[in-house]
């Protein structure tokens, strides 16, 4: 039987809706809007695409938006500079430097400068370490896109095996921590990993984030497990096409008939990225104004 398709685009709508109505809440409050600054250098068309996508969704919750470019001649001392403007904007709840940055700027050095109770990214080593030691801090979006997921489709995640496929500081080692807290059996699988496909069939979570297309086969996978696949990758353009498809890391249509439920790509991690990053950036406004917020309204 086919499994289950888990709808990303949907939950992320109903995500933006509830961050909408807890922004107009934190406006008649805070006498002001919500505010996430956006920092782009360069003009890197995909990372123009997504800053615009960010602006568009911020203005529609309800919450302010800000843009800075800057050419992709700028300086470190340039971009320091407008990142610690931001830092003491009181107008500015959170901060996102899109990444990547041009070659000759510092990404660790940037990320440090942002202040830490602004990084709604979850990039800052102080928001990194909150996560491992079960502090409140900013989580980075996609992992905590794909828990929510996770949780919406299982309910209660302990005592079960988590498989996540790669280790990176963005995804793979955030969701292993989130997996952790949820009281999961976690591993965490790496180009070094010995008899992959053996290590993943144990799970009951799969979470691959590889940046290889297709790579993740029907027998790999626990009858029933639910898959969740965050790569985004774009295939070689068929003859005839000027693009390829985008695939993600999991063989969609081979899983699907061995899997509980799946996640799509597109229209399933990517689409809760975005509506995370909102999320996050209105708890930082409720943080910096000192405001309550219902840890569960999110
Ligand atoms: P990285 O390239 O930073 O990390 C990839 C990880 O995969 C590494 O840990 C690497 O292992 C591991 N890996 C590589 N090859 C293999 C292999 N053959 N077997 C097992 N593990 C392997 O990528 P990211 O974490 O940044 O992104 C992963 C994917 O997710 C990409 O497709 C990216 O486009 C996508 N992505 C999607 C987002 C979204 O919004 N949906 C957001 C962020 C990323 P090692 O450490 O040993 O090198």
């Amino acid at each position: 039987m086919s499994a289950q398709l888990i709808d990303g685009k949907a939950f992320a709508e109903g995500l933006r809706h509830k961050v909408a109505a807890l922004a107009a809440a934190f406006e008649g409050k805070a006498g002001r809007k919500a505010g996430l600054a956006v920092v782009l250098v360069g003009e890197d068309p995909a990372s123009q695409v997504y800053v615009r996508s960010k602006g568009k969704q911020t203005v529609a919750c309800g919450m302010a938006s800000f843009e800075y470019k800057l050419p992709v001649t700028a300086s470190e001392e340039e971009l320091l500079a407008l990142v610690e403007q931001l830092n003491n904007d009181r107008s500015v709840d959170g901060i996102l430097v899109q990444l990547p940055l041009p070659a000759h700027l510092d990404e660790q050095k940037v990320i440090a400068t942002i202040d830490p109770d602004k990084d709604v990214d979850g990039f800052h080593v102080i928001n990194a370490g909150r996560l491992a030691v079960g502090q409140p801090g900013f989580v980075p979006c996609t992992p905590l896109g794909c828990l929510m997921l996770l949780k919406d489709r299982l309910g209660d995640l302990s005592g079960l095996d988590a498989v996540v496929i790669g280790r990176s500081n963005i995804v793979g080692k955030p969701m292993a921590q989130l997996l952790v807290a949820e009281s999961c059996t976690v591993t965490v699988a790496h180009s070094r990993t010995k008899d992959l496909p053996a290590v993943v069939h144990r799970a009951d979570i799969v979470v691959a984030a590889v940046g290889r297309p297709e790579m993740v086969k029907a027998d790999w996978i626990k009858p029933g497990a639910t898959v969740i696949d965050v790569g985004i990758n774009r295939l070689p353009p068929e003859p005839g096409q000027d693009k390829g498809r985008l695939v993600g890391d999991v063989d969609f249509t081979g899983v699907r008939e061995v899997a509980g439920a799946i996640t799509p790509v597109p229209g399933g991690v990517g689409p809760m990225t975005i509506a995370v990053l909102l999320r996050n950036a209105l708890v930082a406004a409720y943080r910096n104004e000192g405001l309550e917020l219902d840890p569960d309204a999110l």
